[in-house]
């Protein structure tokens, strides 16, 4: 069997792709690697998830399971503990190869929606000197032996990074009976969100060291110390800054890379600021019918916004055959590219298809540093099509913005998103 699109990832980018997929009418078929649909949500039993979408403050299973339900209602098939590893482009469809207790399969399928997800970066990844000891953990490890498996995996902990997660795992495990002697920032400013800060760090006094890290790893069999130091303005340890702290465990949260290896043997073409794929503004890759959302596509801090990417690839991929014909699709006159300057890290998406220009769309960004009053502006042809104030703007909050593209009069290859302070 032939299918329209295949989902890969049942996190909940993937299950709202699948969704808004099936319902557009198209045969379409979810895998999954774990034994149960839900991705990371299923580890995340604190609450805060889906107050922009359901206006609720619901916990990660509850708000997938929102989602689950409809999936099964609509008798969508999934293949669960099913690993997707290989994907080959033919002139027609994509073969899709996974292995599973069955053994190995390959699957045909028109489009393919990537909804992998992200992976922590790992102590390898940040270079921390000393031996390799039992209690060194990413944050997203410890939250799933606490909360899936029922397993202390700390009693005095150290946590690197200021990441959300790390932050959610100082709370949970001293909840939980663990001493946290301290989240250590090697930047000097928080890189979670302000409302983790508050009710993760500050409610159960744990205390923030900004412009410190983790310079060595002590102990044989299990974690006996870590060393920290300060670092300078270039992130750089200060000699004779050096202290040890004993501690059984450390917590890693430095930093989340979206899971592309799939993408990039597809040859999509990757944007190195959002280490995902560049997309136009149906989630379409470079690679005609190849789609991406959720945190594949870019990091997210929330789980609504992931949803809303999910269900936009669903639609498009189902629309795909129906409205863009092939062929068609790509001709570069088709796109308008989206370009940043001034203090944005980035904006998604990367392009906007011209027979969008009529369509309200919407945009996601990121700025570079934390700013006061700011002003975002798009810019076509030297003249400016949009503005929008915001009162503060931090790099670890990711902003949503709406564009009216009919009311805004875009003209020529590009439109320029400007971000910049307001002046006093
Ligand atoms: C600790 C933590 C706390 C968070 N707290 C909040 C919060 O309070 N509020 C909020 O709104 N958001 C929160 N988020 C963010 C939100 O949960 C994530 O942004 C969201 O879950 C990402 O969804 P996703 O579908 O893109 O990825 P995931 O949920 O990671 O799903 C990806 C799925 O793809 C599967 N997969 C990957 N590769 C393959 C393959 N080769 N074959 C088959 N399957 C594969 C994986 O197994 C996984 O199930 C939090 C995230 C974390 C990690």
């Amino acid at each position: 069997m032939i299918y329209d699109v295949i989902v890969i990832g049942g996190g909940p980018a993937g299950l709202a792709a699948a969704i808004a997929a099936k319902k557009e009418g198209a045969q379409v078929l979810l895998i999954e690697r774990e034994g149960r649909l839900g991705g990371i949500l299923k580890q995340c039993i604190h609450d805060g998830f889906g107050l922009q979408r359901f206006k609720e403050k619901l916990s990660g299973p509850e708000y997938a399971e929102r989602f689950i339900e409809e999936f099964h209602s609509l008798e969508i098939p999934a293949k669960l503990w099913t690993f997707v590893t290989k994907i080959r482009k033919s002139d027609q469809d994509f073969q899709v190869w996974t292995v599973s207790r069955n053994g190995v399969e390959m699957l045909v399928s028109r489009t393919l929606i990537l909804a992998t997800g992200c992976r922590e970066r790992t102590a390898k990844q940040v270079s921390i000197h000393g031996t390799r000891p039992a209690g060194v953990y990413t944050a997203g490890t410890a939250q799933h032996f606490t909360n899936l498996q029922g397993v202390m995996p700390a009693r005095r902990c150290v946590i690197l990074g200021s990441g959300d997660i790390g932050l959610i795992m100082a709370r949970r495990l001293k909840l939980e009976g663990a001493d946290i002697l301290g989240v250590y920032e090697v930047r000097p400013e928080p890189s979670g969100l302000t409302r983790n800060m508050i009710q993760c760090l500050e409610d159960f006094d744990i205390p923030l060291h900004l412009s410190e890290t983790v310079t060595r790893i002590f102990g044989d069999d299990r974690l006996t110390g870590v060393e920290i130091a300060k670092v300078d303005e270039q992130m750089q340890p200060v000699p004779g800054t050096e202290k040890r702290i004993d501690c059984d465990t450390l917590i890693l949260s430095v930093g989340l890379i979206p899971e592309n290896e799939m993408a990039e043997s597809l040859r999509v073409t990757m944007d190195p600021r959002t280490k995902g794929p560049v997309c136009d503004s149906w989630a379409m890759t470079d690679v005609p019918g190849v789609f991406s959302c959720g945190n594949a596509f870019h990091v997210n801090d929330l789980v609504d916004y992931v949803s809303e990417s999910g269900e936009l690839a669903g639609t498009s991929a189902a629309r795909y055959f129906r409205e863009l014909k092939g062929e068609a699709d790509r001709t570069a006159e088709n796109w308008i590219s989206v370009e940043t300057e001034g203090g944005l890290a980035y904006v998604v998406p990367q392009k906007i298809r011209k027979s969008d220009l009529d369509k309200k769309l919407v945009f996601y960004f990121r700025c570079r540093r934390t700013m006061g009053e700011s002003m975002l502006a798009a810019i076509s042809a030297g003249k400016t099509v949009f503005e929008k104030k915001y009162q503060a703007v931090r790099p670890p909050e990711m902003e949503r913005v709406v564009i009216d593209l009919s009311k805004a009069d875009i003209v020529g290859t590009s439109l320029v998103f400007q971000l910049g302070e307001v002046q006093a």
